[in-house]
């Protein structure tokens, strides 16, 4: 398939005000669900889905540090709480609250040379989130998977060689996340990002931020220090 021409600014434009429209009615965690699928769905609608080397089971770049906005992480906590045994709940925010610390600091270099993978990547590699993934992770597509091994080599430090990707989808993706927190903004909901973990961990330990959230209401600073 070749790559099809896209207009940033249109693009950017539309998914803001699917965006809006979208947040203006989310109330409550179940809402909040429903309205980031929504929004996603647009977002890959305008993607396409070109044939890409990714398969369930190559997690090459699943070492990278990742960015969300909070609505994202709310989605991935309350998909998680549903999915966990009560009994094992402690357990997985203890170790998403550790994943924070110790990634806090780190470069993506530094992370692919200490393997520092992410938490949510099972024992066969594969994505334990993929329905709700983040938007950047979404966005990261490979067209050849022996050019991410090469890459992301723990041995090999800094390396520069490049991965070819699915740049259209790229582009759109990270149009997306900005048009969200563009909408973000315009509904008076905090549109900072969060590094994963840190940003899960807040959601499942306290799942009635997701109301304050969508009130407008300022998280307190000591959530993310
Ligand atoms: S959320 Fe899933 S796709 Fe993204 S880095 Fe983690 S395991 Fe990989």
């Amino acid at each position: 398939m070749k790559d099809h021409k896209i207009d940033l600014r249109k693009t950017e434009s539309r998914l803001f005000q699917v965006a809006a429209e979208l947040l203006a009615t989310a109330h409550d965690q179940k809402g909040l669900t429903a309205v980031m699928s929504a929004f996603v769905d647009s977002v890959e609608e305008l993607a396409g889905h070109r044939e890409v080397a990714c398969r369930a089971g190559c997690s090459h770049c699943c070492v990278l540090n990742v960015a969300v906005l909070l609505p994202e992480a709310a989605v991935i906590a309350a998909w998680l709480e549903m999915r966990t045994p009560e009994g094992d709940r402690e357990l997985l925010l203890d170790q998403l609250r550790k994943q924070a610390v110790r990634v806090r600091w780190m470069e993506d270099s530094e992370r692919i040379h200490r393997s520092t993978v992410c938490p949510f990547l099972d024992q066969a590699g594969r994505c334990g989130v993929y329905p709700v993934r983040p938007l950047v992770c979404r966005g990261v597509t490979s067209l050849d998977q022996a050019a991410c091994r090469e890459v992301l080599d723990p041995s090999v430090f800094d390396s520069s060689f490049a991965v070819p990707m699915d740049t259209t989808r790229k582009l759109v993706i990270d149009t997306a996340f900005c048009a969200l927190a563009h909408a973000l903004d315009q509904q008076k909901i905090m549109s900072r990002s969060i590094e994963l973990s840190a940003g899960v961990s807040i959601f499942l330990g306290r799942p009635d931020l997701v109301r304050s959230l969508l009130l407008g209401e300022i998280l307190p600073e000591s959530l993310w220090e």
